[in-house]
């Protein structure tokens, strides 16, 4: 394993808000250095038949599966939350599993065939990118940092990942993994490092695979059309959920409650808005508030309750700015927060439902990402549908109505890339429907699916030429 030389950065414990750990930086020599010895292996992975890189990848699981309990520790000093860690820890096998499967049918042998020019034949070809570059954010550290690295590797790309500089106590656990796989070391490395280090891979990397919010997108975009790389933007979010008259108003509450707090509200996936039929608005807002009422914080343990710490203390910041402009709107907080609480040097938000808000107010616009429901009535069917789309985002969403098939017809002018029918946030455990995130929410093809594989790849056909026939266009 390589090992780094240089500065160091601290790191702040969620839970305590002491600076308890440091990673070390490489320095642009270290990445090049690093950088160039993936690629030399990589020629050599690529030349592998696909069924040596699904055994590399079977080993690796097996690896992860004996250091699974010093992940998840790690995991969880990195969020403060513990359930959520054991989700993250679970979804490394059936990750590996599931793109070994597709990977198996996919890399199906070329087949020459002939044109529609007789006396040429062609050849169908695909051609991995040499190094991709995975930069992930502090929400999901493990499940963000594999979602593209898995199945680049499996296309025979080598492949860096850059995973956020607020959560970073993983990589040691995951290296030591991958160390333990030597014919995957020597295509697969994690480096510690933030902004200046992600924007060092950019130069780097062929491709880049980049989760993380809308402002730094923009950065990663503008510095990959400088070194005329492509790049996968999975960016923010800010979900609406429809809820329509003759829905099941239990079970919408319930589900939306779950979409729009679960870890915190630190997903981008959340539900973060809720529209619902003036008709049966007061129902709805009463189910919701009890619900809402009755979850506890993960304070002072991990098992206290289900809502866990916010993890990054920026985001604290940008949700005590939206409570405090809703509030001085005129929204009104029915159940949870006015501000983020500070509780043992971490800072919690309650499950907190407003009311009395409007499209003038941050928490209605901007991604607050935090477990905040603001919910809003409308009238008919088209006021719904606008007030959905008024949005620069278009992650996902949600519909509920009394029939899937009402559900389905709003959410065919729905703008956004996945629509939960009468259920919230199903994005977050269904990982086959390939889709795109519309708008701000992103740009480049799906991360689902098998045509997941091919955006780590280059087509190439070969013409070849039947050497009986003479060529009518030769000089
Ligand atoms: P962020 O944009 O601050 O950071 C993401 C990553 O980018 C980090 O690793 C960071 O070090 C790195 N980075 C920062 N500046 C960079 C630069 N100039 N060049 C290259 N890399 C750079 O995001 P965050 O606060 O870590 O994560 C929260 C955001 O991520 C939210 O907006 C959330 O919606 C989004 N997110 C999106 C998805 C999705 O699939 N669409 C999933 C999870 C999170």
């Amino acid at each position: 394993m390589l090992s780094f030389t240089t500065e160091t950065l601290p790191v702040r414990n969620p839970r305590t808000g002491v600076y308890d750990y440091e990673i070390e930086i490489p320095t642009p020599d270290d990445l090049d250095y690093l950088c160039a010895q993936l690629r030399k292996a990589q020629i050599n992975w690529a030349q592998t038949p696909v069924e040596g890189r699904i055994e590399a990848m079977q080993t690796w699981k097996a690896v992860v599966e004996t250091h699974k309990a010093e992940l998840i520790e790690a995991l969880c000093h990195d969020t403060g939350r513990r359930w959520e860690s054991l989700l993250e820890a679970d979804i490394v096998a059936t990750s590996i599993d599931r793109w070994c499967g597709i990977s198996q049918t996919f890399f199906a042998p070329a087949e020459r065939r002939t044109s529609s020019i007789p006396f040429l034949q062609i050849e169908q070809d695909l051609v991995p990118y040499q190094l991709v570059g995975v930069i992930s954010p502090w929400n999901f550290p493990l499940l963000l940092s594999l979602i593209d690295t898995i199945p680049a590797l499996l296309a025979g790309c080598a492949v860096v990942v850059k995973p956020s500089e607020v959560t970073p106590r993983f990589i040691k656990v995951i290296n030591k993994t991958i160390a333990a796989v030597p014919a995957l070391a020597s295509v697969l490395q994690y480096v510690a490092g933030a902004g200046a280090t992600g924007a060092e891979l950019t130069k780097r990397a062929d491709l880049i695979c980049f989760t993380g919010s809308t402002a730094t997108g923009r950065r990663v975009y503008q510095a990959a059309c400088d070194h005329f790389i492509p790049v996968f933007l999975e960016l923010g979010g800010k979900d609406a959920a429809l809820v329509f008259e003759g829905a099941d108003l239990e079970k919408a509450s319930a589900a939306l409650l779950w979409g729009g707090t679960a870890n915190a509200g630190q997903s981008c996936l959340s539900i973060e808005r809720i529209y619902v039929q003036s008709t049966v608005f007061q129902e709805f807002i009463e189910k919701i508030t009890a619900r809402a009422t009755a979850i506890g914080l993960a304070y002072p343990t991990t098992d206290s309750g289900k809502i866990g710490p916010i993890i990054s203390d920026k985001q604290v910041a940008i949700i005590n700015e939206h409570l405090a402009d809703a509030l001085r709107k005129g929204a009104t907080v029915l159940t949870g927060s006015t501000q983020c609480e500070a509780l043992g040097g971490g800072y919690y938000c309650r499950p907190t439902i407003l009311t009395n808000v409007n499209h003038g107010m941050k928490i209605m616009t901007e991604e607050t990402f935090g477990p905040i429901l603001p919910v809003m009535a409308f009238n008919t069917r088209e006021e719904a549908i606008q007030l959905a789309n008024s949005t620069v985002y278009g992650l996902s969403g949600a519909v509920f109505a009394a029939t899937n098939e009402e559900a389905m017809a709003v959410a065919k002018h729905m703008t956004a890339g996945a629509i939960s029918i009468n259920d919230a946030a199903l994005t977050a455990i269904m990982h086959e429907g390939e889709k795109n995130a519309f708008k701000m929410s992103g740009i480049g093809g799906t991360r689902m699916g098998p045509s997941a594989i091919k955006r780590f790849m280059r087509q190439k056909s070969y013409l070849i030429k039947n050497n009986q026939q003479p060529d009518p266009w030769w000089f």
